[in-house]
């Protein structure tokens, strides 16, 4: 527009063969491709294909401007139908950002509640077919009141995502783990056996323990979980198994925690 209008010489940021790789907009879209890509790989090649055609059209544009010749109608419509597109993009990302950040914990990364029932009702349907078993655990930091009281909440904060860290690198990959509350997590497995269930409990009560949280200065800092688990009727709501898995829990700690508890019936 510049060029067009008052003549000025544009920076390489326009003219350069590669300038859609030197102006703002490019670099940061560039240093955060990978974030993007999370979202929608299709529509970050696209944003950058038509940033791209943007970037040829005006070139194109400024050295006719430059040589004194009228700028060629045709890569005015593909810039406007470029930038149109573009905008559309980054308004179609920027809604799937925003509803991401408010369905996932920014401190530990994990989703939260919000979409655990449909999750829940797809995970069931998935097994009826395939006749595989789901355990749903409650899974509570021992003591957690403890570590904000001898260390200060920003401690309790670290230790809270370093053992989210430890439970999330200790499950099955894709396995749905979420932040249910405060200092509590909540975990579907899908098994073929009890005994898998089991196994599984029991591998994430000792490597929690055996996993300190390392937050210099302070000594490593050691916690423990309590779970309560439950095997999920074929038909049965979310709530009705929360709540048994939420006895369990309960039954844990009672009985001294940092140790698995198995609710004994399926209603
Ligand atoms: P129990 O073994 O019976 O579960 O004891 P507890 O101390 O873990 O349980 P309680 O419910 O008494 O305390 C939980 C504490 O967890 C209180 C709350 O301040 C803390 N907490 C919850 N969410 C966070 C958080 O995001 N960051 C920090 N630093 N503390 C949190
Ligand atoms: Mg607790
Ligand atoms: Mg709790």
């Amino acid at each position: 527009m510049r060029c067009a209008v008052l003549r000025t010489m544009p920076g390489e940021d326009a003219l350069a063969p590669l300038s859609h790789t030197l102006c703002h907009f490019g670099c940061w879209f560039v240093s955060r491709q990978s974030d993007f890509e999370k979202l929608s790989v299709q529509n970050t090649k696209r944003i950058l294909a038509i940033h791209q055609s943007m970037h040829d059209a005006i070139r194109s544009i400024c050295a006719d401007v430059l040589a004194g010749r009228p700028g060629q109608s045709a890569n005015l419509d593909v810039f406007e139908q470029a930038q149109s597109e573009l905008i559309g993009l980054l308004a179609w990302f920027k809604t799937k950002f925003l509803a991401n950040a408010v369905r996932h914990d920014h401190l530990t990364g994990l989703p939260l509640r919000y979409g655990l029932e449909e999750e829940f009702i797809q995970l069931q349907k998935v097994c009826k077919r395939n006749k595989s078993l789901i355990y749903l655990a409650m899974i509570d930091v021992d003591h957690f009141k403890r570590i904000n009281d001898n260390h200060g909440h920003s401690v309790g904060d670290i230790a809270l995502s370093h053992l989210a860290g430890t439970l999330k690198s200790n499950i099955r990959p894709g396995e749905p783990l979420y932040r249910f509350g405060g200092e509590e997590f909540l975990l579907l497995m899908q098994t073929q056996f009890h005994e898998e269930a089991v196994l599984a409990a029991e591998r994430l009560i000792n490597v929690v323990r055996s996993a300190p949280a390392l937050i210099p200065p302070s000594k490593p800092l050691a916690m423990t979980v309590t779970m309560g688990l439950s095997l999920v009727g074929e038909d049965e709501e979310l709530r009705s198994v929360v709540e048994r898995a939420d006895r369990a829990l309960y039954e844990g700690k009672s009985a001294g925690r940092d140790r698995y508890v198995f609710a004994s019936v399926c209603t």
